[in-house]
């Protein structure tokens, strides 16, 4: 009898272990950002977009593929370095409820051969339950469409007049091509887009229509408006004493935070040492908590533009929106105010200077750790013939480098050395021209 039951039990936990995995395979994942830099002597390219364990993957490989595909066979025959072409793909996205997926790309691409950067949206909705591809008037009943249909039209008449021929209003939004618009929901607004094709020559940009969900609130799914905001902790960096006549260093890490950045602070803080990281405002939100974590660390975060587009080629008010838009959602996020800019592409013209409070600083070795591939190489480029005050630059989006990290703290403290954040190591040198 005793044995019976016994497989009864077993039976159970087999159907319980398979119910699990089944579950966890359709489990969306969200804490996955991928940013991938590249540079060489003809093209710049920045690419940032998320990994959602679903099928929706396969698209939105796809569409990077294509993008890129399209740039190099158009793009990247200029030999001078200033006058490199770039592509720029940067996202927005969430998850609702465990299964609705909003997504929506936007591709920059400039060149020399071009009067003015092309823009292009491309958007997804995923159910990932009933594995299907949502436009927005399957997501919305008849009565929303015609008056989401009147407010893009109102918005559009009454805000960008000047953007479109008014005669050509009807090809641009009509109920009949709701259907086939790019559209991106978040909590407060249904997101709808018009690319410079859609609109008078004379504009450029990507041109944004809010529309409240109070307006429209969409019945068919009733989307999750709750905000997932981490309790703001009172902040208490941890600061080391550091000796001003013993040598220092200064660790950096750019274009994260990723899902690299965790086991990096892990490693520092198991050292005892502080380093600083230049963010991405578009993976804050994402990775707000390893954030808080790097911060209550005693490490230091400085701003690395929001989507890394080549800072010194955009337009001031492009550039100065890079800068701030990461200001103010670390400042939102995070309640924290960096205070240092690192250009992307280490990349400093005078219009930056001329158009930011923050204090510009490069690095003085260059690890190469994105084009090395071998972790020794960049544990050797990382410990060798290294200065006092020098700063070491890395990226927190590869394994390799943390692996690396493991290796060049005890390298680089036999050698004397003292790690600093770069606020710190402002105040050394400040504190030895005074001793002089
Ligand atoms: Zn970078």
């Amino acid at each position: 009898m005793k044995k019976k039951y016994l497989y009864i039990l077993g039976l159970f936990l087999i159907i319980g272990i398979i119910s699990i995995l089944l579950t966890h395979h359709h489990k969306i994942l969200k804490d996955k950002i991928i940013t991938d830099t590249y540079q060489d002597n003809h093209i710049i390219m920045g690419i940032s977009y998320p990994k959602t364990n679903t099928k929706l993957d396969k698209e939105i490989s796809n569409y990077i593929t294509s993008q890129i595909h399209y740039f190099k066979s158009n793009y990247g025959d200029s030999d001078y370095l200033v006058d490199r072409d770039e592509l720029n793909i940067d996202y927005q996205y969430k998850i609702y409820h465990n299964r609705y997926i909003s997504l929506v790309f936007t591709t920059y691409i400039n060149s020399y051969k071009l009067n003015q950067p092309i823009y292009e949206v491309q958007s997804y909705f995923y159910d990932a339950k009933k594995d299907k591809f949502l436009s927005l008037t399957d997501l919305l009943e008849e009565q929303e469409q015609i008056s989401l249909y009147q407010y893009i039209k109102n918005d559009l008449e009454n805000n960008y007049y000047n953007y479109i021929i008014v005669e050509n209003l009807d090809s641009i939004i009509s109920l009949s091509n709701l259907k086939s618009l790019p559209f991106y929901i978040d909590n407060k607004n249904i997101n709808i887009y018009f690319t410079p094709d859609h609109l008078v020559s004379d504009y450029y940009d990507i041109l944004e229509i809010k529309i409240s969900r109070e307006k429209i609130p969409i019945k068919k799914i009733k989307l999750e408006s709750k905000s997932n905001e981490l309790e703001m902790k009172e902040i208490n960096t941890a600061s080391n004493i550091i000796d001003p006549s013993k040598k220092v260093v200064a660790l950096t890490f750019d274009d994260g935070p990723s899902c690299y950045t965790k086991e990096i602070i892990k490693i520092l803080k198991e050292y005892d040492v502080n380093a600083t990281f230049f963010i991405l405002g578009n993976k804050v939100e994402t990775y707000q908590e390893v954030l808080l974590e790097s911060i209550q660390n005693g490490n230091e975060l400085g701003n690395h533009s929001y989507n890394h587009k080549w800072l010194s080629r955009l337009s001031t008010k492009n550039l100065i929106n890079q800068i701030e838009s990461t200001q103010k959602i670390t400042k939102e996020k995070l309640n924290y105010e960096p205070e240092f800019l690192r250009p992307t592409y280490g990349s400093v013209t005078n219009r930056i200077r001329n158009n930011t409070n923050l204090k510009i600083v490069l690095w003085t070795v260059d690890t190469k750790d994105w084009k090395i591939k071998n972790v020794d190489r960049i544990v050797e480029k990382a410990t060798t013939n290294i200065e006092d005050e020098d700063i070491i630059l890395m990226h927190d989006i590869f394994e390799r480098t943390s692996l690396a990290l493991k290796k060049i703290i005890p390298i680089l403290k036999e050698q004397g050395f003292q790690f600093v954040t770069l606020s710190e190591l402002e105040e050394i040198k400040l504190l030895r021209t005074r001793i002089g």
